[in-house]
Protein backbone atom coordinates (compact mmCIF):
# COMPACT_ATOMS: atom_id res chain seq x y z
CA UNK A 1 0.00 0.00 0.00
CA UNK A 2 1.04 3.58 -0.94
CA UNK A 3 1.62 6.08 2.17
CA UNK A 4 -0.96 9.02 2.96
CA UNK A 5 2.12 11.04 1.55
CA UNK A 6 3.06 8.99 -1.75
CA UNK A 7 -0.69 8.58 -2.58
CA UNK A 8 -1.56 12.44 -2.07
CA UNK A 9 1.17 12.79 -4.66
CA UNK A 10 0.42 9.80 -7.19
CA UNK A 11 -3.40 11.34 -7.19
CA UNK A 12 -1.81 15.14 -8.18
CA UNK A 13 0.48 13.54 -10.91
CA UNK A 14 -2.81 11.49 -12.43
CA UNK A 15 -4.97 14.28 -12.20
CA UNK A 16 -2.20 15.91 -14.44
CA UNK A 17 -1.94 13.81 -16.59
CA UNK A 18 -5.36 13.76 -17.37
CA UNK A 19 -5.52 16.98 -17.74
CA UNK A 20 -3.03 17.28 -19.65
CA UNK A 21 -4.80 14.81 -22.19
CA UNK A 22 -7.82 16.28 -21.76
CA UNK A 23 -6.49 19.81 -23.28
CA UNK A 24 -5.24 17.62 -26.44
CA UNK A 25 -8.49 16.01 -26.73
CA UNK A 26 -10.00 19.99 -26.27
CA UNK A 27 -7.86 21.21 -29.49
CA UNK A 28 -8.62 18.29 -31.78
CA UNK A 29 -12.35 19.51 -31.87
CA UNK A 30 -11.80 22.91 -31.98
CA UNK A 31 -11.59 23.81 -27.75
CA UNK A 32 -9.87 24.51 -24.87
CA UNK A 33 -9.02 22.56 -21.86
CA UNK A 34 -11.06 25.78 -19.93
CA UNK A 35 -14.55 24.08 -21.84
CA UNK A 36 -14.05 20.30 -20.62
CA UNK A 37 -15.56 19.98 -17.08
CA UNK A 38 -13.65 16.84 -15.28
CA UNK A 39 -15.55 15.27 -12.61
CA UNK A 40 -13.29 12.69 -9.99
CA UNK A 41 -15.55 9.97 -9.49
CA UNK A 42 -14.70 9.09 -5.71
CA UNK A 43 -16.95 6.33 -5.98
CA UNK A 44 -15.56 3.25 -3.14
CA UNK A 45 -13.06 5.87 -1.96
CA UNK A 46 -12.43 7.07 1.28
CA UNK A 47 -12.62 10.52 2.22
CA UNK A 48 -8.69 11.03 2.72
CA UNK A 49 -8.43 10.85 -1.41
CA UNK A 50 -11.52 12.87 -2.45
CA UNK A 51 -9.28 15.73 -0.27
CA UNK A 52 -6.60 14.87 -2.13
CA UNK A 53 -8.16 15.41 -5.27
CA UNK A 54 -9.19 18.58 -4.30
CA UNK A 55 -6.29 19.58 -2.89
CA UNK A 56 -4.79 18.31 -6.53
CA UNK A 57 -6.68 20.64 -8.49
CA UNK A 58 -10.54 19.04 -9.04
CA UNK A 59 -13.46 21.16 -8.28
CA UNK A 60 -16.00 18.25 -9.50
CA UNK A 61 -16.78 15.39 -7.61
CA UNK A 62 -18.85 12.49 -8.77
CA UNK A 63 -20.48 9.63 -7.08
CA UNK A 64 -22.98 7.06 -8.13
CA UNK A 65 -24.29 6.31 -4.87
CA UNK A 66 -26.41 8.47 -2.61
CA UNK A 67 -25.03 7.27 0.77
CA UNK A 68 -21.85 7.10 -0.43
CA UNK A 69 -22.47 11.02 -1.32
CA UNK A 70 -23.89 12.00 1.71
CA UNK A 71 -21.44 10.15 3.80
CA UNK A 72 -18.23 12.32 2.03
CA UNK A 73 -20.42 15.00 1.30
CA UNK A 74 -20.19 16.97 5.35
CA UNK A 75 -16.46 15.91 5.86
CA UNK A 76 -15.19 17.39 2.76
CA UNK A 77 -15.06 21.12 3.33
CA UNK A 78 -13.81 22.57 0.50
CA UNK A 79 -14.46 24.38 -2.44
CA UNK A 80 -16.00 21.78 -4.96
CA UNK A 81 -19.01 20.84 -6.39
CA UNK A 82 -21.28 17.36 -6.14
CA UNK A 83 -22.61 15.58 -9.09
CA UNK A 84 -25.05 12.28 -8.55
CA UNK A 85 -24.00 10.24 -11.87
CA UNK A 86 -25.05 6.91 -11.47
CA UNK A 87 -28.93 5.43 -11.22
CA UNK A 88 -31.34 7.36 -8.31
CA UNK A 89 -34.00 5.85 -6.82
CA UNK A 90 -37.10 8.02 -5.77
CA UNK A 91 -37.10 7.68 -2.08
CA UNK A 92 -33.53 8.78 -1.71
CA UNK A 93 -34.30 12.19 -3.83
CA UNK A 94 -34.79 13.42 -0.52
CA UNK A 95 -31.32 12.88 0.63
CA UNK A 96 -29.68 15.06 -2.11
CA UNK A 97 -31.21 17.47 -3.21
CA UNK A 98 -29.53 20.22 -1.30
CA UNK A 99 -26.20 18.76 -1.78
CA UNK A 100 -26.05 18.01 -5.59
CA UNK A 101 -25.20 20.47 -8.21
CA UNK A 102 -26.36 18.14 -10.69
CA UNK A 103 -28.29 15.31 -11.09
CA UNK A 104 -26.69 13.00 -14.28
CA UNK A 105 -29.35 10.69 -14.53
CA UNK A 106 -32.60 11.89 -14.55
CA UNK A 107 -34.33 9.06 -16.59
CA UNK A 108 -38.00 9.05 -15.97
CA UNK A 109 -41.02 10.65 -15.47
CA UNK A 110 -41.44 9.95 -11.31
CA UNK A 111 -37.99 10.68 -10.92
CA UNK A 112 -38.48 14.14 -12.07
CA UNK A 113 -41.90 14.40 -10.05
CA UNK A 114 -40.05 13.64 -7.08
CA UNK A 115 -36.76 16.00 -7.79
CA UNK A 116 -39.47 18.74 -8.69
CA UNK A 117 -41.19 18.19 -5.58
CA UNK A 118 -38.03 18.50 -3.05
CA UNK A 119 -36.52 21.27 -5.03
CA UNK A 120 -39.40 23.14 -4.69
CA UNK A 121 -39.48 22.45 -0.87
CA UNK A 122 -36.06 23.89 -0.43
CA UNK A 123 -36.48 26.92 -2.77
CA UNK A 124 -33.74 25.40 -5.12
CA UNK A 125 -33.66 24.87 -9.13
CA UNK A 126 -31.62 21.84 -9.68
CA UNK A 127 -29.60 20.97 -12.68
CA UNK A 128 -29.63 17.78 -14.55
CA UNK A 129 -29.01 16.05 -17.51
CA UNK A 130 -30.91 13.47 -19.23
CA UNK A 131 -29.28 10.19 -19.17
CA UNK A 132 -30.13 8.51 -22.36
CA UNK A 133 -29.19 4.48 -23.09
CA UNK A 134 -27.27 4.91 -26.57
CA UNK A 135 -26.18 1.90 -26.97
CA UNK A 136 -29.51 -0.16 -26.09
CA UNK A 137 -27.71 -2.01 -23.35
CA UNK A 138 -29.99 -3.91 -21.10
CA UNK A 139 -28.12 -3.55 -18.20
CA UNK A 140 -27.45 0.20 -18.71
CA UNK A 141 -30.17 2.65 -16.91
CA UNK A 142 -31.28 5.66 -19.50
CA UNK A 143 -34.06 6.53 -21.56
CA UNK A 144 -33.98 4.79 -24.96
CA UNK A 145 -32.89 7.52 -28.26
CA UNK A 146 -36.04 7.70 -29.69
CA UNK A 147 -38.03 8.14 -26.64
CA UNK A 148 -35.57 11.33 -25.46
CA UNK A 149 -37.25 14.09 -27.11
CA UNK A 150 -40.55 13.33 -26.14
CA UNK A 151 -39.28 13.37 -22.51
CA UNK A 152 -37.90 16.35 -22.98
CA UNK A 153 -40.87 18.25 -23.70
CA UNK A 154 -42.40 16.71 -20.73
CA UNK A 155 -39.55 18.02 -18.45
CA UNK A 156 -40.15 21.07 -19.79
CA UNK A 157 -42.71 21.72 -17.18
CA UNK A 158 -40.95 21.02 -13.97
CA UNK A 159 -40.34 24.81 -13.17
CA UNK A 160 -37.73 23.57 -10.30
CA UNK A 161 -35.73 21.47 -12.71
CA UNK A 162 -33.15 23.23 -15.15
CA UNK A 163 -32.45 20.55 -17.82
CA UNK A 164 -28.88 21.39 -18.86
CA UNK A 165 -28.29 18.62 -21.57
CA UNK A 166 -27.33 14.64 -21.88
CA UNK A 167 -25.35 11.79 -20.25
CA UNK A 168 -24.53 8.25 -21.21
CA UNK A 169 -22.77 5.64 -19.86
CA UNK A 170 -21.18 3.82 -23.42
CA UNK A 171 -19.97 0.29 -23.15
CA UNK A 172 -16.93 -1.22 -21.74
CA UNK A 173 -14.88 -2.11 -25.50
CA UNK A 174 -11.63 -2.87 -25.65
CA UNK A 175 -11.09 -0.94 -28.39
CA UNK A 176 -12.22 2.49 -27.82
CA UNK A 177 -12.66 2.99 -31.60
CA UNK A 178 -15.85 1.18 -31.22
CA UNK A 179 -17.52 3.54 -28.88
CA UNK A 180 -17.36 5.99 -30.77
CA UNK A 181 -20.44 6.27 -32.79
CA UNK A 182 -22.27 5.79 -29.16
CA UNK A 183 -20.89 9.28 -28.29
CA UNK A 184 -21.55 11.02 -31.71
CA UNK A 185 -25.03 9.13 -31.19
CA UNK A 186 -25.66 11.10 -27.99
CA UNK A 187 -24.20 14.58 -29.59
CA UNK A 188 -27.03 14.17 -32.97
CA UNK A 189 -30.02 13.43 -29.85
CA UNK A 190 -28.22 16.59 -28.22
CA UNK A 191 -28.34 18.76 -31.48
CA UNK A 192 -31.46 17.31 -32.53
CA UNK A 193 -33.27 18.40 -28.97
CA UNK A 194 -31.55 21.75 -29.10
CA UNK A 195 -33.28 22.80 -32.46
CA UNK A 196 -36.75 21.82 -31.03
CA UNK A 197 -36.18 24.74 -28.87
CA UNK A 198 -38.15 23.85 -26.31
CA UNK A 199 -38.85 26.41 -23.30
CA UNK A 200 -36.64 25.20 -20.15
CA UNK A 201 -35.01 23.09 -22.25
CA UNK A 202 -31.32 24.14 -22.17
CA UNK A 203 -28.74 21.58 -24.47
CA UNK A 204 -25.14 23.13 -23.05
CA UNK A 205 -23.50 20.16 -21.12
CA UNK A 206 -22.44 16.72 -23.05
CA UNK A 207 -21.77 14.13 -20.20
CA UNK A 208 -20.02 11.07 -21.49
CA UNK A 209 -16.28 9.91 -21.30
CA UNK A 210 -14.95 7.73 -18.67
CA UNK A 211 -10.95 6.94 -17.84
CA UNK A 212 -10.85 4.53 -20.74
CA UNK A 213 -12.67 6.40 -23.32
CA UNK A 214 -12.77 10.02 -21.97
CA UNK A 215 -10.49 11.13 -25.17
CA UNK A 216 -12.67 10.05 -27.78
CA UNK A 217 -16.00 11.54 -26.16
CA UNK A 218 -14.19 14.60 -26.07
CA UNK A 219 -13.39 14.64 -29.84
CA UNK A 220 -17.51 13.84 -30.23
CA UNK A 221 -17.45 16.69 -28.40
CA UNK A 222 -18.41 15.88 -24.62
CA UNK A 223 -17.93 18.60 -22.42
CA UNK A 224 -18.07 16.91 -19.22
CA UNK A 225 -16.00 13.97 -18.66
CA UNK A 226 -16.35 11.59 -15.21
CA UNK A 227 -13.02 9.40 -14.48
CA UNK A 228 -12.37 7.22 -11.56
CA UNK A 229 -9.63 4.88 -12.21
CA UNK A 230 -7.16 6.99 -14.35
CA UNK A 231 -7.23 9.50 -11.03
CA UNK A 232 -7.50 7.13 -8.43
CA UNK A 233 -5.97 4.00 -9.35
CA UNK A 234 -8.18 1.01 -9.79
CA UNK A 235 -10.78 0.40 -7.29
CA UNK A 236 -10.86 -1.98 -4.61
CA UNK A 237 -14.22 -3.06 -4.08
CA UNK A 238 -15.34 -4.90 0.14
CA UNK A 239 -16.43 -8.36 -0.50
C1 LIG B 1 -17.63 4.66 -12.04
C2 LIG B 1 -18.22 5.62 -12.99
C3 LIG B 1 -17.40 6.44 -13.78
C4 LIG B 1 -15.89 6.41 -13.74
O1 LIG B 1 -15.37 5.20 -14.18
P1 LIG B 1 -13.82 4.99 -14.47
O2 LIG B 1 -13.78 3.95 -15.52
O3 LIG B 1 -13.20 4.55 -13.19
O4 LIG B 1 -13.26 6.28 -14.92
C5 LIG B 1 -18.04 7.33 -14.63
N1 LIG B 1 -19.38 7.40 -14.72
C6 LIG B 1 -20.19 6.62 -13.98
C7 LIG B 1 -21.66 6.76 -14.13
C8 LIG B 1 -19.64 5.71 -13.09
O5 LIG B 1 -20.45 4.93 -12.36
Amino acid sequence: MLGAVNDREYIRKNIEEVKERVKRAAFKSGRTAEDITVIAVTKTLGVDRVISAVAGGINNLGENRVQELVEKYPLVNMDCSWHLIGHLQTNKVKYIIDKVAMIHSLDRIELAEEIQKRAERIGKTVDALVQVNVAGEETKFGIRPEETLAFMKKLSGYKNIRVRGLMTVAPHVENVEEVRPVFKGLRKILVDIMRENIDNINMDFLSMGMSNDYEVAIEEGANIVRIGTAIFGARQYKG
